[in-house]
């Protein structure tokens, strides 16, 4: 419509909500569909913190509080990024957010002005693109493949790297590919990130707690990176708090400051009542995420397990994150059921159609061969949602 903005416009509807509304709509026409798309965990918000909720409400939490946050709840997760990640931000450095999609937001729009550049990691969450362009902003790709454990070579990531870029994107562990960073390659990362000074990182840890191989590290600890890194983190991966929507963001006090801003423009605060709950999950103890992330280890043993009866795929052990991402592209081009499987969106629906399993295509995270499966799913869910996967597999190969 001539009505539209340019900027709402190009931004393209999420691969993720695509495939989700197919699904639905061929189960309400009678099909069985199993689904295997969603990136939320599938547990409930632990007793203690929906309890914290609610008295805080019969408390009276219910009228705008400060906009960066509470800061009790400031407090909080300046301790909890301190004491688990090493991490040295002050209280009045942390802004609470509308969930960590909204941390990303008011970091890129303090950062970004029109035509500036953000480099994105590929494979990368969707969102991230739409952000940047929002706010007026180049998206640069960096890609990576299987082969690379889907992370980018320092080399790779340095040649990207123009007078206009702004900010370099990360996320370990990462949606999709389940990759984490090492030390190692967190300190090379910061060797080219230092070598420019007018370069930050924004790191996204949001799954800090499913990790199952190796350790999660804050890229901010490392030599000279707390004064350009903004950690983004958040309570719905790791405290199964997705529609809670409660996240934060910690940065240098100026780019806090800016983006407590852009905060105060679009949205004023967090809800109060969900903030109080947030002191109670963070002071609480973690024994409900640990229980989490070895039941997701479980399942991912067992997917991992069963991929390996599937021909014609490559699929890297995630050490991290809720899903899996093998790469499909030997079998791109393929005939079968009457088309051509040209690309992973046209794999992905005929996934759908002829299998009855809903996936999520690479194209949706930046990515043109592989396919995203979740395990934030019931075993039940995943045995079945894998059985269609072999089954189709066996019938391209
Ligand atoms: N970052 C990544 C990598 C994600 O996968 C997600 C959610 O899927 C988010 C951020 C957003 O989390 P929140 O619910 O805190 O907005």
């Amino acid at each position: 419509s001539a009505l539209l903005s340019a900027r709402t416009t190009a931004i393209e509807e999420a691969g993720i909500i695509r495939m989700s509304q197919k699904a639905r709509d061929l189960a309400a026409e009678g099909r069985t569909i199993v689904s295997l798309t969603l990136g939320e965990p599938d547990f409930d918000t632990p007793a203690a913190i929906r309890k914290a909720a609610i008295e805080a409400m019969e408390a009276g939490y219910t009228h705008y509080g400060p906009v960066p946050g509470y800061p009790e709840l400031r407090e909080a997760i300046a301790e909890k990024l301190r004491v688990e990640n090493g991490l040295a931000y002050g209280a009045g450095e942390v802004v609470v957010t509308n969930g960590a999609k909204q941390a990303l937001t008011d970091a890129i729009y303090a950062l970004v002005d029109e035509g500036d550049e953000v480099i994105v990691l590929a494979p990368y969450w969707a969102s991230y693109a739409g952000i940047i362009k929002m706010a007026g902003g180049r998206v640069v790709e960096v890609a990576s493949t299987i082969d690379d454990d889907f992370k980018a070579p320092p080399e790779r990531i340095a040649d990207a790297i123009t007078p206009r870029t702004k900010a370099i994107l990360m996320n370990s562990p990462c949606n999709p590919s389940g990759a984490v960073y090492s030390r190692a390659e967190l300190e090379a990362l910061a060797e080219v990130v230092r070598a420019h000074p007018h370069l930050c990182i924004i790191a996204d840890e949001i799954y800090e707690y499913i990790v199952f191989e190796g350790e999660h590290v804050s890229i901010g600890t490392l030599e000279g990176m707390a004064e350009r890194t903004i950690t983004i983190n958040g309570l719905s991966k790791s405290f199964a708090m997705t529609g809670w929507r409660l996240g934060y963001l910690a940065a240098p006090a100026p780019i806090a400051k800016a983006a407590s801003k852009v905060q105060g423009t679009f949205t004023s605060a967090a809800n109060s009542f969900v903030q109080r709950a947030a002191i109670a999950a963070l002071k609480g103890d973690r024994t409900a995420c640990e229980e989490m992330r070895e039941t997701y280890r479980k399942r991912r043993d067992a997917v991992m397990a069963r991929l390996a009866a599937c021909p014609g795929i490559e699929t890297m052990t995630p050490p991290g994150t809720f899903y899996v991402f093998p790469d499909v592209s030997a079998l791109l081009g393929r005939e079968i059921d009457g088309r051509v499987l040209a690309d992973t969106d046209a794999f992905c629906d005929w996934l759908l159609e002829a299998h009855g399993l809903a996936t999520v295509p690479g194209s949706a995270f930046g990515d043109a061969r592989c396919v995203r499966l979740s395990f934030a799913a019931s075993d039940a869910q995943l045995d079945d949602g894998l059985s269609r996967f072999e089954a189709a597999l066996k019938a391209l190969s």
